[in-house]
């Protein structure tokens, strides 16, 4: 007898991204109401402090990463660090219904630390579910349409980001990667500082990661180093600097392979606690 492997259609996580915004009356919204979504799912949802409160077998994570958001299966419990700001708060609660509602995601728990919530995480887990966590955020395909018929620039994030409750660095992320022009978002870290002789000096910012967008990629470079010109980050991370008050300039990008040099304008601006770029053609 012959004997044929039946496979069967996986629902996609773009339609499932539909499903739940549709039934959890989130296109009436203008951003994203969890409590909606979690009762939709039949989750509980819970805040407590994971430093105090968190049993010593959960806190085991890798280095110095420290848990930020869970999910139990058994209980449907989503819990979150109370910790966290309003912004990241929201964005683990979605993280973790991406883990609820994912295929092959089916386990009984995650603990989530905050390297594998963070855009830079490397585990396939944890990259699908920040990435369906973001589809729910931007209410599916709405963002980027709006996102598109603005100038891409530090106003336009600061005006996505409080119209949609997202953090600044999620929303200007979005913008890049759903834009159909070239530009390129850089994001800098500031390096720490030693001793006496150092800290006299301003701070140095250098390169965390970078996203391009998809046209950007292709005619252009898909990744960047270097660090931020000194003067401008010390303009636009002077206390009580708005995330608006941009400062734009001209940059020259060398290419590690030929040496040509590309001239691109860049406007920097600031949270605090990273220098943001928008680069894109002259
Ligand atoms: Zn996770």
């Amino acid at each position: 007898m012959t004997t044929f492997n039946a496979t069967y259609l996986e629902i996609e996580p773009r339609e499932l991204v539909t499903y739940l915004l549709r039934e959890s009356g989130q296109f009436e919204r203008e951003s994203v109401d969890t409590a909606n979504l979690l009762e939709l799912l039949g989750l509980d949802y819970v805040s407590f402090n994971f430093d105090l409160e968190l049993p010593q077998e959960a806190k085991q994570t890798v280095g110095d990463a420290r848990p930020r958001a869970l999910i139990s299966f058994g209980d449907r419990i989503i819990a979150t660090d109370s910790e966290l700001d309003e912004n990241r708060m929201r964005f683990s609660i979605l993280h973790e219904v991406g883990h609820f509602v994912l295929p092959h995601h089916e386990h009984s728990l995650y603990v989530c630390d905050d390297i594998g919530l963070s855009p830079s995480s490397r585990l396939v887990f944890e990259k699908e579910a920040s990435q369906f966590a973001a589809d729910l955020l931007f209410l599916g395909d709405r963002f980027a349409l709006e996102a598109n018929s603005r100038a891409i620039n530090a106003p336009t994030v600061k005006e996505l980001a409080t119209k949609y409750c997202a953090s600044f660095e999620a929303t200007a992320r979005r913008i890049v990667e759903k834009s159909f022009r070239p530009c390129m978002l850089v994001v800098f870290k500031k390096e720490p500082r030693q001793s006496g002789d150092e800290l006299a000096q301003p701070p140095t910012w250098s390169v965390r990661y970078c996203i391009a967008s998809a046209t950007f990629k292709s005619q252009y470079f898909e990744e960047l180093s270097g660090t931020a010109p000194p003067e401008v980050a010390t303009a636009v991370t002077r206390p009580g600097c708005d995330i608006a008050n941009s400062h734009k300039i001209e940059v020259a990008v060398r290419s590690t392979s030929d040496q040509k040099e590309l001239q691109f304008t860049a406007e920097f601006f600031s949270n605090t606690y990273n220098i943001f770029c928008l680069l894109t053609p002259k």
